[in-house]
Parts: structure tokens; sequence; C-alpha cells
């Protein structure tokens, strides 16, 4: 039996809460719990005037020559701050365009890598781009490729008799339900079949404990903008296993990635390890900002970052499972904090018009259709207090029924 935390339980976590000053290093609004950075991070402090530095003197006065100083080892250093938090060498991990774009070029060099083999194997349920991108690819290949969706989540089984299949491409975290993904036990059974294995890590990057360089995963892909902070449209990164550094090809074969970009040669040549996967011309200012951003995280431990982001988790369920008898809302994600990653969801029929009356309130969550209301828990932003009166805030929604009311209904084009 769970015991109902109080306000006074809450307060006392946040003066033991060894992350709590990592807070005043973010620049939230008054009176808002923000609980969205899994859709997007909140804005770190230093950032805006990173930025606002590159536009004015470097790009101003110093014009085309900021390029070698100090625009050239932006790119480097931020795949390095990444690579960091995800266990990786620095050189497997590069910041490039979006994950979408990131995804093709992942799953394109595993297929080129596995020649013979036409099947990409992957969830239903995945994030809908991953889905996208891969049919795009399948019918950009024609004849040598093809997706099988798999819809319960069970790649074993399709596993088992894998002798098609080229790649597996899966998400860590599941963006609908948060729900986590056991990495080591899916690498091995892709590789046990002789495929590779593909793995986002949008909703695992910042807030999990990861160890890239042991997991055996072959690439990886993450977003910038989420529990990374790096602002909306960040650049993402990509993850390539020291093992396919020589192998894999990039489909774009953009300039930056060549060995030796200056050398303006007619004929490509890669770059040593991940930063093969450089297509164009950097985005400075937003690798500017995604620097700044993460800069946040030095000195913190990823360990401590996992261990409150479950606390946090376990506090919001705790308040609210007494209330929420299952007519009322169902949790969608796995009751087992190890089974989660950093959120937690809900199914409520009418889940848009409660997240619209929590927003009012000023608890901003998301929802996602059709019907789950999502709570994200970035722990270095939130403390105790706010998850505890954000849960308050929940229940008393939910319970009196206060998104019964036209103006909840309204849909703007993002929710
Ligand atoms: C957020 C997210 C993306 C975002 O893709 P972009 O191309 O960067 O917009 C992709 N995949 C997953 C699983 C995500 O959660």
């Amino acid at each position: 039996m769970i015991q109902t935390p109080g306000r006074a339980d809450a307060e006392a976590l946040d003066r033991a809460d060894p992350l709590a000053a990592y807070r005043d290093r973010f620049a939230l609004p008054p009176d808002i719990c923000y609980l969205d950075g899994n859709s997007l991070g909140a804005l770190p402090g230093g950032v805006a005037e990173a930025v606002a530095e590159t536009v004015e003197q470097q790009w101003g006065v110093g014009l085309v020559r900021s390029w070698n100083d100090p625009w050239v080892d932006i790119p480097a250093r931020v795949a390095g701050r990444i690579a960091g938090l995800l266990g990786a060498d620095p050189a497997a991990v590069t910041v490039a365009d979006s994950v979408s774009v990131n995804l093709f070029k992942a799953l394109a060099a595993s297929c080129l890598l596995r020649p013979g083999r036409s099947t990409i194997l992957c969830d239903g349920g995945e994030f809908p781009t991953d889905l996208y991108v891969a049919d795009g690819l399948a019918r950009l290949l024609g004849e040598r490729a093809r997706v099988r969706l798999i819809d319960d989540g069970d790649f074993e089984v399709p596993l088992r008799d894998g002798a098609d299949v080229a790649v597996v491409l899966a998400s860590h975290v599941s963006f609908r339900t948060g729900a986590m993904r056991d990495l080591g036990r899916l690498v091995a059974a892709a590789h046990r079949a002789g495929a590779l294995f593909v793995v986002d890590l949008s909703h695992s990057a910042g807030v999990v404990d990861l160890d890239l360089a042991s997991s055996g995963v072959d690439f990886a892909v993450g977003c910038g903008y989420k529990y990374l902070n790096g602002g909306p449209g960040a650049p993402s990164f990509l993850y390539v296993a020291p093992a396919h550094h020589e192998a894999a090809r990039t489909p774009i074969q953009g300039w930056i990635g060549h060995a030796d970009f200056f050398a303006f040669e007619p004929t490509y040549r890669p770059a040593a390890g991940a930063a093969r996967f450089q297509g164009g011309t950097w985005p400075i200012l937003s690798l500017v900002a995604l620097d700044a951003a993460l800069a946040v995280f030095d000195g913190v431990s990823m360990a401590a970052v996992r261990a409150k982001s479950v606390a946090l988790g376990e506090l919001f369920l705790a308040r609210v499972a007494p209330w929420l008898a299952p007519e009322l809302s169902r949790l969608a994600s796995p009751r087992r904090p190890e089974r989660r990653g950093s959120q937690l969801a809900f199914h409520h029929d009418d889940g848009y018009a409660v997240v619209q009356a929590l927003i009012e309130r000023g608890v901003i969550g998301d929802f996602r259709t059709p019907d789950v209301i999502r709570f994200g828990f970035a722990p270095l932003y939130l403390r105790y207090v706010d998850v505890f009166d954000a849960a308050e805030a929940f229940v008393e929604v939910v319970r009196t029924r206060a998104w019964d009311a036209p103006r909840f209904r309204e849909r703007g084009a993002v929710t």
C-alpha cells in the first residue's frame, strides 16, 4: 500500500535534493509548473547571452573571420558534451540536422551494411516520424527494402526467424507512455538474428543514465530540444558505434562530412568517425544555443539525475493513485519505475480538455492523440513541491470535471 505523501514530505525531499541548486540555472517563469520538458526543454541561463554575442559580435563584427575562431570548434564541442551524457566516445557522436534526417542516414547506413537483407523491423506504435522515415527509405530502395511493423512491442518473436532483417529500429523510451525498453536484451536479440540495431533516444538522452559504449547499439539518434534543453528545433545527435566507423556510409554525402572539406576535392572521401554523417554547413546559432544549454550538465552525475527522475515520478503517482479510480483516468505508463523513462502518461477520454484546464492553473503538461495526457519530469529544474502541486491540480481537475467547459476544447495547431 502506497502511503499518500503530504506537501511537507515534498518540501523535505527538496531540502535533501543534491540537484536542487540547478533550478536557478534556468529562466523559468514564476507560478508555472513545467512538466513538458519532454516536448520542449526549459531555457537555461546563459543561452540568450551566448546567442546574442554570436549574432552581434561574431557575426556582426567578426563576419567570415568567425568561422576559424570560434565557430569551427563548436560542433565537436557540442558532440563531446552529448557523448558524455550518452556514455559514448566523443568521436562516435555527431550533431546535425533533425532526428528525422539523422534517422534516415542511420537506417540507410544500416541497410548498406547488411546487403542481401531487406527488412526494416519496427514497432507500429513508434513515434510517427520514425515510421514515415523508414517507409520513405524503403520506397527509395525499392525491392531492396521493406518495413515490417510489429504491433505488440515484442521484437523477439519476429527476430527468431530474422534471416531477412537488416535492421531493428526502436525507441528506448516511448514518447506516448514513457515505457522504457530493455536495450541490452533487444540489442542481443537483433544481433543474434544478424541484424543491426538503431535506437531513438529522444526521450532518454539527458534523463536516463546511459552507457552506449558498452550497450552494443549500432546507431542511435536523439533530440536536442527535449531534455537537452537546446531550444526549439535544436540540432539532433547521431551516434555511430566505433565498430562501424570504417565501413558505415551516409546516403547524404555533404561536403562537411568530407575528410578534408576545404580541399574542395571533386570526389567524396568520408571523414573519420561519426563526423562523416555531417551534411551541409553547421547551424551555428542553434549550435551555440545547444552548447550553452549543455553546459548546465557540467559536473552533473547522470545517476543522480536518474534517481531524482524516478523519485519525482513516484511522488506524482503516490499522490494521484489513491484518487484516480479507473473510471476517472487510467495510468498508461508502466507502474514499476525501472520500466519507465522520465514521464507519466494517463488515459482520459477528454484528455485534451484536462490538459487545457491544467494549463489555466499554471501546470503545463501535454496531450497526445487519441487520449493520452503526458507529464514529463526534468530533474534539473523541477522541485518535488512542483510535482506535488501538479499532482494535486490533476486530481482536482479530473475529480471535479473542471475540464468540462467549452473554452478547454478549442484546439490550436500544436498540442
Ligand atoms: C521528438 C522526437 C523526434 C523528433 O524528430 P525531429 O525530426 O527532430 O522533429 C523523433 N523521434 C522521437 C521518438 C521523438 O520523440
